[in-house]
């Protein structure tokens, strides 16, 4: 089995000093290429350097919801996106209300969103976008901005509405490790109306490990769990739906084999 990891966080402070481990492991498992992502200037370096390091390793630059920072932050973010050739995205970007804190910083939020929406369009790349307690603000960007920009919703937890204007707007979408939880349940219904021509795989980590995994730090070797349990809930074989997402996977973010 050959899987994609299509949103993993290798710069993470807790996964970086042991990189080369948690990439052999999911290598010995299947687990072949990986899309991992910084949200802040503090980990854009890192990702160069991992792109550089690991030919398996693709990157995305991105300012995400809880590290909000200045606009002009963004004309920097433009140059190193244009110069590393291994970037496939922009991400990850995105709205997140969960916490008060966040709630006060919801006028920057949407304005960055915007902007970053706006440079991807300029640039044609896609977008890697998380949602979380934002749904009503998520539609109105995207009444504002139609389809004029392509975006990976990644570990979706918001509502089949939103899910039903991912889909409809013909974005793609990815669950994570918490759709194995016993009382995921209605995460198990929204994924049986996602298109398997929609559908990417993702582990988030090393947040979210999947059941049995749950409880320690997720790693893109659990990748496999997680596809074995969507397979199952799908009702297909394991094969077809790696073949399917890592066929997604390559065509949207446009990795080179
Ligand atoms: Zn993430």
């Amino acid at each position: 089995m050959k899987l994609i990891d299509s949103h993993c966080h290798l710069v993470d402070e807790k996964v970086a000093p042991i990189v080369d481990e948690v990439i052999g492991r999911a290598e010995r498992v299947g687990v072949e290429k990986f899309i991992t992502m910084a949200g802040g200037r503090a980990g854009w370096s890192k990702l160069i350097d991992l792109a550089q390091e690991y030919p398996e390793v693709f990157v995305a630059f991105g300012w995400h919801p809880e590290d909000i920072t200045k606009e002009e932050d963004l004309i920097d973010m433009e140059g190193l996106i244009i110069k590393t050739p291994k970037c496939v995205a922009i991400g990850e970007v995105g709205l997140d209300f969960f916490y008060d804190r966040e709630k006060e910083t919801k006028e920057v939020q949407l304005l960055m969103l915007s902007k970053q929406i706006e440079l991807a369009i300029k640039i044609n790349k896609p977008l890697v976008i998380h949602v979380r307690n934002a749904e009503e603000e998520m539609l109105s960007i995207m009444d504002k901005y139609k389809s004029s920009f392509r975006a990976h919703f990644h570990c979706f937890g918001e509502s089949q509405k939103l899910l039903d204007r991912v889909l409809s707007d013909n974005h793609m979408v990815s669950f994570g490790g918490n759709i194995t939880f016993k009382s995921a349940q209605i995460l198990r219904e929204m994924i049986k109306t996602v298109p398997l021509s929609r559908l990417l795989l993702e582990t988030d980590s090393p947040y979210l490990s999947p059941e049995p995994k749950r409880g320690t730090q997720n790693e893109p070797a659990n990748l496999v769990h997680t596809a074995h349990f969507i397979a199952r809930e799908l009702k297909i074989e394991v094969e077809e739906l790696t073949l399917e997402t890592n066929k997604n996977t390559i065509c949207f973010f446009g990795l080179e084999n």
